[in-house]
């Protein structure tokens, strides 16, 4: 399979090859014959998996063909919740669309408004919008919806997350009803599902990764520690694994400011990204972990939702999320477009309830391994994956009760480990 049997004319086939892109991936493969067809498209895909080229593509083959923008009018308009995944988007749409005279614009809060009406002003074909930003710029009568032709809705269930559904709902008044509709999202939810039946008509249903699995090509471990120590451990790792390229996930703004200061403390070149930090500050420290001057981006999940970093092959849960979803996003940061990536999680025992609901969400245990010099005093005992999960003690909420979610007796005695290996696998 190539891009040429897929439908695509010269000037994309010539942006794919700049590219360097020689064989579609799958959710190509199925999205861009059907979109190129009219279809509406109801994806799973995850970030990595090549979706955004998936619509990208085919919209621009089609806008093409028709007649271009006037005046504060789009043709097509992508939906997105965050800034980062905004911008990510419309330099695909800028490198892909590089051989076809088609006006493309970015719209997101956090910047200035003006060059973006300006922008908007002359019309453009393919406009990129986080919801917020969009409905501000349609009050202030500054672009036109009613004659949308496509609309997608991309990383729909981050949307619904992050609490976009009001501003969504009132987008999709505005926009006319005969038009084709493609969705994309990680996962999909009961309540995902139900925004699909009144957003997509009869649509080619697309997956290209099992419905809350994790990405094969990441191997996925999980180290037992302390949390005291859990920067400790983290600065040893970087050191001793010789890591160049490391995205770290906390769970709060606070946790990735303090744990990036620690870092810095140790001579690791870390930055925090996260929704205190201002649009430029957030562009500067990707930019800055792009070029490999930053070691260690220390990342919130709203904020690295939809970083597109290529060939991240270090991932770290610092603090294990505490919606089970966002660990798949998570680790859909490496082992992108089938290059093989690390995720590494480091759990303490208050963090039992966060791993039982994450294990039970991808149906698998995650592996675990102890680091010499760095095992934890209350070990994180095993969930089980097929009961509901134990609830911690109300009176101590911070230490899980170790036995929960386990038979009486049952729980594995812990093995010495060996010295002289650094790492030690456990069953
Ligand atoms: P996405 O899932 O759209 O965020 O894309 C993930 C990454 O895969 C991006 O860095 C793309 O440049 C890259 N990519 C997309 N399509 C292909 C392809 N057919 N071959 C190789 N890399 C690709």
């Amino acid at each position: 399979m190539n891009f040429t049997s897929l439908g695509l004319s010269a000037p994309l086939l010539q942006a794919v090859a700049e590219q360097g892109y020689e064989t579609p991936t799958p959710v190509q493969a199925q999205a861009i014959p059907a979109v190129l067809e009219g279809k509406d498209v109801m994806a799973a895909a995850q970030t990595g998996t090549g979706k955004t080229a998936g619509f990208t593509l085919p919209i621009l083959e089609q806008l093409a063909k028709g007649q271009r923008s006037q005046s504060k009018r789009v043709r097509a308009l992508i939906i997105t919740p965050t800034r980062e995944l905004a911008a990510q988007i419309g330099e695909s749409v800028t490198a892909y669309g590089a051989h076809l005279p088609l006006r493309s614009a970015v719209v997101f809060g956090g910047v200035k408004i003006n060059p973006q009406i300006a922008k908007l002003r002359q019309g453009v074909d393919i406009l990129v919008a986080t919801p917020g930003r969009l409905l501000d710029l349609h009050n202030q009568q500054c672009v036109q919806l009613d004659r949308i032709e496509v609309l997608v809705l991309d990383e729909a269930d981050r949307m619904l997350d992050m609490g976009f559904i009001h501003d969504i709902r009132k987008v999709l008044a505005l926009l006319p009803s005969k038009r084709q509709t493609l969705m994309f999202s990680a996962t999909f939810s009961v309540e995902i599902r139900n925004l699909a039946k009144k957003l997509v008509q009869n649509p080619v249903e697309i997956s290209v990764t099992p419905r809350n699995t994790t990405v094969e090509t990441v191997s996925q471990q999980m180290i037992p520690v302390d949390k005291k120590r859990k920067p400790a451990l983290l600065t040893h790792l970087i050191k001793e694994q010789q890591w160049s390229q490391v995205l770290v996930f906390t769970r709060t703004k606070h946790g990735a400011n303090r744990l990036t200061k620690q870092l810095l403390a140790k001579d690791i070149q870390a930055v925090p990204i996260h929704g205190n930090k201002s649009q430029n500050a957030r562009t500067k420290a990707l930019a800055g972990f792009k070029k490999g001057t930053v070691q260690v981006l220390v990342a919130t999940d709203i904020a690295a939702r939809g970083l597109d970093i290529d060939q991240l092959p270090q991932v770290v849960n610092f603090d294990l999320p505490s919606v089970p979803e966002d660990y798949v996003h998570r680790i859909g940061r490496t082992g992108r477009a089938g290059s093989s990536g690390q995720a590494i999680s480091l759990v303490s025992a208050d963090e039992f309830k966060q791993l039982s609901a994450i294990e039970r969400l991808i149906k698998n245990r995650i592996p675990r391994e102890y680091i010499v010099g760095f095992e934890p005093v209350n070990d994180v005992p095993a969930p089980r994956l097929d009961r509901p999960q134990a609830r911690p003690k109300k009176a101590h909420p911070a230490k899980p009760d170790h036995r929960a979610g386990q038979r009486p007796g049952k729980r594995p005695p812990r093995k010495p480990l060996v010295q002289g290996s650094k790492r030690r696998e456990r069953p």
